[in-house]
C-alpha cells in the first residue's frame, strides 16, 4: 500500500516537472467579480531573461487579450464606472474588467492608446510625477492627448515611486499628497485613484488611512485575484498581472481566478 502512494507522489511530481502547464490555477475554482488587470510596458522584448520581460506586454498579445475579453461577455470598465458602482452599491455592468497601467511609461503612448482607440476600451494610467517627461516616460502633452479622448484616466503611483512602508509619516504624506496636487493642476481635474509602488508589500495599516485622508477614493495593489462587485473600500483593489510571454490560456485563468500561477 505504502508503495502505491510513493509511485503516485513520484508520478505527481513527474508530470507538474514535465508539464509546466499543470502548475497553473486551472484547478482552482472559478470567482466571480471585478477583475483589474496591471500591466506595465506595453512593447516586444525578444529575450525571457531581460528583467523587464514579464512587465511588457506585446502589443499583439495585448490585442488578442482585448478580443478575448470582449468575445467573451466581460465589460472593460472606466474608474468613473468602478466609482459609481461603488457608490451606488449596486452595478447592471456584467462579468466588469479593467484595464490598468503602472509607471507612466511612453510605450503606453505609443503603443497602447493606438489599441484603446481602435477598440474603443477605456484604462486607467498610474503616474509617478517626479518621472513625467523623462527619458522612456510620457510627457504631459501625451497624457493630455490621452486623457482627451475620453478613454484613459489618470492616477496617482505616487511622487517618486519610493517605498511608502520605510518612510515616516510626513514623507509619506508628501508622497501621497503633492502628487495629487501636481495632478489635478496638470490634467484640471479631480484625481481620485491611488496605486501603491511596490504594491503588495507597499502598504499597512499606517499607509493606507493617508491615502483616503488626502481624499483619494480609490486605492490599488498588486494583491492578486478577484475583487467584489461592486468594490465597497473595504480593502484595496486586488490586481491580476498578466506577465510577458504568457498565452491566452493564462490570460483565462487571470479572468476566472485572478491569477494564473500560484
Ligand atoms: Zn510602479
Amino acid at each position: 500500500m505504502m508503495m502505491c502512494w510513493l509511485a503516485l507522489a513520484a508520478l505527481v511530481v513527474y508530470l507538474f516537472w514535465r508539464f509546466p502547464q499543470l502548475r497553473k490555477t486551472w484547478y482552482l475554482p472559478k470567482r466571480k467579480g471585478f477583475i483589474a488587470l496591471m500591466y506595465h510596458h506595453v512593447g516586444i522584448l525578444e529575450d525571457p531573461q531581460e528583467e523587464q520581460y514579464p512587465f511588457t506586454m506585446r502589443p499583439d498579445m495585448l490585442e488578442r487579450q482585448i478580443l478575448f475579453i470582449k468575445a467573451n461577455g466581460y465589460t472593460p470598465i472606466s474608474l468613473a464606472e468602478l466609482e459609481n458602482a461603488r457608490r451606488a452599491g449596486k452595478s447592471s455592468i456584467q462579468k466588469p474588467v479593467m484595464l490598468t497601467f503602472d509607471d507612466g511609461y511612453e510605450d503606453n503612448f505609443t503603443h497602447l492608446f493606438p489599441l484603446l482607440q481602435k477598440y474603443n476600451v477605456p484604462a486607467l494610467i498610474f503616474l509617478i510625477t517626479k518621472r513625467v517627461g523623462t527619458p522612456g516616460y510620457m510627457t504631459w502633452e501625451q497624457i493630455l492627448t490621452m486623457q482627451q479622448s475620453g478613454l484613459v484616466s489618470f492616477g496617482s503611483h505616487s511622487c517618486s515611486h519610493r517605498r511608502l512602508r520605510s518612510l515616516s509619516d510626513e514623507e509619506i504624506r508628501q508622497e501621497i499628497t503633492q502628487s495629487k496636487q501636481i495632478l489635478e493642476e496638470k490634467l484640471g481635474r479631480p484625481v481620485t485613484a491611488f496605486c501603491y509602488p511596490y504594491g503588495a508589500g507597499g502598504f499597512d495599516k499606517r499607509v493606507r488611512p493617508q491615502v483616503f485622508e488626502a481624499g483619494y477614493t480609490t486605492d490599488f495593489s498588486t494583491k492578486k485575484g478577484v475583487n467584489p462587485w461592486p468594490w465597497k473600500g473595504k480593502s484595496t483593489i486586488r490586481r491580476a498581472f498578466p506577465r510577458g510571454g504568457e498565452t491566452l490560456f493564462d490570460f483565462h485563468l487571470q479572468l476566472t481566478r485572478g491569477q494564473s500561477k500560484l
